[in-house]
């Protein structure tokens, strides 16, 4: 099983989210699997920097949307993945975020940027192929920068046609992101007016990426089973539900996995102490050093809430901040690391000031201190109004940290709530309220407490969530499956 992987962003090369951090980890576990996974990233200076044993793939390519002269380079990734980049440097020899120029706004030309990635990636499909050396049987694209891949496929057999037409799979991560962009690029990005239309790549008046992914591809995923529920309705389909509910037939939920590696208390070099579900003793050393860190009251007995996050109302930290003053009159703390929407970093540092010893606030982006508060704290508070899929909590469990979650995406998926019947069979590993009110989460954190003062219960959660297996070995077989499925025959 031959795969392209083609994404915009690839950790530790180039990164915005948590796009990234899937795309390195996904098909490095594929590869253990047995699959022959290739990368296909736009070729930004980070990239070709970042690529070792490089060596240049076929021909020129002169026909790219957006530039006249480009070439596909093959090397390798820091772990070893082997990626094409596509070096046009007309549309990527850009330093900085890739998305975005210097003035924060999208680059005026991102249509074509994107629309040649998606060109490259079909070109792997065509007779003349712009690597006649490898062939994939499954193009994967991810996010709008991939959309019109499978639209290539599709509308323009004249160039893209092939012995062998690759199966096509599109991944959403988020359906807030659209790719959105005049009509009247249409034929600058190689595609006849015939295929501008609601059954093709039109969207609300204009040319939608992700819309023409999500129309074209054999197959559709998303993040978590719940997102992908969630995104065939009104409220968070941004749009793109009715296409989506009627594919539903074609449209599967992946969870995303988490890098062990990277994430795990008994290896991590950031935090004070090592632990494990069988030596768990290190976890009161990382709490102690936490409450020293935020200057909170050095006491064993006071839960700490920890919060890792973007500071943003979708995360729904406002609800945490109408419960916050509660939480420490019934004896909690808080630790908060993040930034973002300057109305909610003011709110966090007022309430570090009203509640000295209680609250402890750094705003700003700090990966050690993101582990240290992991393994430090009792409770992870993800109130998200919505989550496609959703990491730090996967992360808490591993530290024995429980998280406290709205029901949503994937962090409904995740977390089985402390129900009474779930505490009785023993599979609680959180808390989860489903309504996303300053009231509910209120409830959930009354309950997490009252939990919390019977320590035989609590040990028991803590147990349990370390104990769940979130690693990318699941996820990449389902992806295996779903290729199997597909695969050019
Ligand atoms: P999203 O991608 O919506 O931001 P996720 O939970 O999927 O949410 O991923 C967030 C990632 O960013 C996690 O790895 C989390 O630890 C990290 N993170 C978020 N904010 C910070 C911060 N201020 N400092 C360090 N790491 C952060």
């Amino acid at each position: 099983m031959r795969v392209l992987f083609v994404t915009p962003e690839c950790f530790p090369l180039v990164k915005t989210g948590g796009l990234a951090d899937v795309s390195a980890a996904l098909p490095a576990a594929l590869t253990k699997i047995g699959v022959d996974v290739r990368l296909l990233l736009p070729g930004y200076p980070a990239v070709l920097d970042g690529l070792s044993h490089m060596h240049e793939v076929g021909d020129l390519i002169t026909d790219l949307p957006g530039t006249e002269r480009a070439r596909l380079v093959l090397g390798h990734m820091p772990d070893g993945t082997l990626a094409y980049a596509l070096d046009a440097p007309a549309l990527y020899a850009r330093p900085g975020n890739p998305y975005l120029g210097p003035d924060g706004k999208d680059w005026p030309d991102n249509a074509q940027r994107f629309a040649a990635l998606s060109w490259a990636a079909a070109g792997f499909a065509a007779h003349e192929s712009y690597d006649p050396w490898w062939r994939p049987d499954v193009i994967h694209g991810h996010d709008w920068q991939t959309g019109l891949m499978p639209a290539y496929l599709r509308v323009r057999p004249d160039r893209f046609g092939g012995p062998f037409r690759p199966g096509t799979v599109m991944t959403i991560h988020n359906i807030a992101y659209q790719g959105h962009f005049s009509p009247h690029l249409l034929g600058e990005v190689g595609l006849p007016a015939s295929c501008y239309a609601m059954d093709g790549v039109e969207y609300y008046g204009g040319l939608g990426y992700l819309k023409a992914g999500c129309w074209y591809a054999d197959r559709l995923t998303t993040v978590s089973h719940t997102y992908a529920h969630e995104i065939q309705t009104d409220e968070q389909g941004m749009g793109l539900q009715g296409l989506l509910s009627h594919r539903t037939h074609d449209l599967s939920g992946i969870v995303n996995g988490v890098d062990y590696d990277v994430w795990d208390p008994a290896t991590d070099p950031h935090i004070a102490a090592r632990y494990s579900i069988d030596n768990p003793s290190g976890k009161a050393v990382c709490k102690t050093e936490l409450q020293i860190a935020y200057s909170l009251e050095r006491n064993p007995d006071r839960p700490i809430a920890g919060i890792i996050s973007r500071l943003t109302w979708h995360k729904g930290l406002d609800m945490v901040l109408e419960n916050a003053a509660a939480w420490v009159a019934a004896g909690g703390q808080l630790a908060v690391l993040g930034s973002g929407e300057a109305w909610m970093e003011g709110g966090f540092r007022h309430l570090a000031d009203w509640h000295p010893g209680s609250v402890g606030v750094r705003i700003g982006y700090d990966e050690a201190l993101s582990h240290r508060i992991q393994a430090g704290s009792d409770l992870l508070l993800v109130p998200s109004r919505s989550e496609p899929c959703g990491l730090t909590q996967m992360y808490a469990m591993k530290y024995g940290t429980l998280p406290l979650v709205r029901r949503t995406g994937g962090l409904a998926d995740t977390v089985i709530d402390a129900t009474p019947a779930a505490l009785a069979d023993g599979v609680a590993t959180g808390f989860a309220f489903m309504n996303a009110t300053g009231q509910e989460l209120g409830f959930a954190l009354r309950r997490a407490m009252a939990i919390y003062r019977k320590p035989e219960l609590w040990n028991a959660m803590r147990t349990r969530a370390m104990g769940r297996d979130f690693g990318w070995e699941r996820p990449a077989r389902e992806y295996l499956e779903l290729y199997e499925g597909i695969a050019a025959e």
